[in-house]
């Protein structure tokens, strides 16, 4: 009794099929490369680009997975947060799979994709409630405690802006390509990262938010002087490996204040983009081994904006012995983790 998600809330059009168990009978991406070209997302194209990749990612996920829609059991979707246009586009386009073949809809918050997706069965059958997770990615940052399928402690998230944002900012700041955080990374080993000295925003505060202006403004007044195009590549590089380490410092910091905050956690969970990020892993994989916890990194391409994780989510519910059919709900841009199922399209005017 397969399932098939589809997610489409930023620039990533993805769809997976999942055994009911988990596993993963197959999957694909579709990035929108254009935006590497115009510097960032414009939500206008990414909501066509996802219209359309569709049909044919779907058709070929299906292929792989040697399976046809009549033998889908249930369609889940990517309902919120995100972008409105590319919500609207594959959740739509999910509902009316599920419509034309008699199916339920499962409505699913991109975040709880995100934060779900260490329990996969092929990553960590023993994965126990409940567990911290730090999301860091292009659009979010924030430190969740897992406590079971459908509760979720949101206990900080960023002021300003995101953490891949930060890297995607200063690696623009060092002309570097769009996305930035690969660039910058790369670059950065090339440097020394106590070359200079820049702020630790909200280090040592309780509570567990995060901020990254201040951080931003500091690396800009350290170039502008320096002449922006004229930048020599050691001095680049010193940038950045700083810049990272102090990113990486502040994470670590942060998921410190977390787990006193969730004392009980089974372990130390990263997703989203940033998850990349080699010295960011090894400051938080210290933070996990002085708590006695494992750290756990799913592999890349199911810490990215995928489909795996979409349906991983609503699968969690289906073994929680929910009946979900969530096809009059309208997708929403903002969706707190906390708030279970989004408000039908009436309700929400
Ligand atoms: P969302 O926020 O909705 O999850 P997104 O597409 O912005 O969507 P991801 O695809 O999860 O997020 O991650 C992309 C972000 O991760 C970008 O900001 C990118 O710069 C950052 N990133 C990727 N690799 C690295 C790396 N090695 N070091 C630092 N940041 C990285
Ligand atoms: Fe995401």
């Amino acid at each position: 009794r397969p399932l098939l998600a589809i997610e489409s809330s930023c620039d990533d059009t993805a769809c997976a099929v999942l055994a009911h168990d988990g596993t993963i009978l197959a999957e694909g991406v579709v990035s929108q490369k254009d935006h590497a070209i115009l510097g960032g997302v414009v939500p206008e194209i990414a909501a066509r680009a996802h219209l359309d990749a569709l049909p044919h990612l779907v058709q070929s996920v299906l292929n792989k997975a040697s399976l046809s829609l009549k033998d889908i059991d249930a369609f889940a979707g990517t309902t919120g947060p995100g972008l409105i246009g590319g919500l609207i586009v594959g959740s739509s386009y999910a509902k009316g799979l599920a419509l034309a073949l008699n199916r339920p809809f499962i409505a699913v918050n991109h975040i709880e994709g995100h934060v779900l997706t260490a329990r996969l069965p092929a990553l960590n059958a023993s994965l126990q409630f409940p567990y911290l997770t730090l999301l860091v990615s292009g659009g979010h940052c924030q430190c969740v405690s897992v406590e079971e399928t459908g509760k979720y402690i949101r206990l900080g998230g960023t002021i300003d802006d995101a953490a891949g944002e930060a890297f995607d900012k200063v690696a623009k700041m060092l002309g570097l390509g769009w996305p930035g955080g690969p660039a910058l990374e790369k670059l950065a080993s090339e440097g020394r990262d106590d070359a200079f000295t820049l702020p630790r925003p909200l280090k040592g505060r309780e509570g567990c938010d995060f901020s990254f202006s201040g951080l931003k403004t500091a690396v800009n007044r350290l170039i502008e002087p320096l002449g922006k195009g004229a930048l020599p590549r050691q001095i680049a590089a010193d940038i950045a490996a700083s810049f990272q380490r102090a990113v990486a410092d502040v994470l670590a910091d942060r998921a410190e204040h977390a787990l006193a905050m969730a004392p009980h956690s089974t372990a130390l969970v990263v997703a989203g983009g940033v998850a990349a990020n080699k010295t960011l892993r090894a400051a938080l994989e210290k933070v996990a081994s002085a708590h006695n916890i494992p750290f756990i990194a799913p592999p890349l391409r199911l810490c990215t904006d995928n489909a795996v994780m979409i349906g991983w989510a609503a699968l969690e519910r289906l073994h929680a012995g929910e009946e979900p059919n969530e096809i009059e709900t309208a997708p929403r841009p903002r969706w707190p983790l906390n708030e279970r199922t989004p408000p039908n399209a009436t309700q929400q005017q």
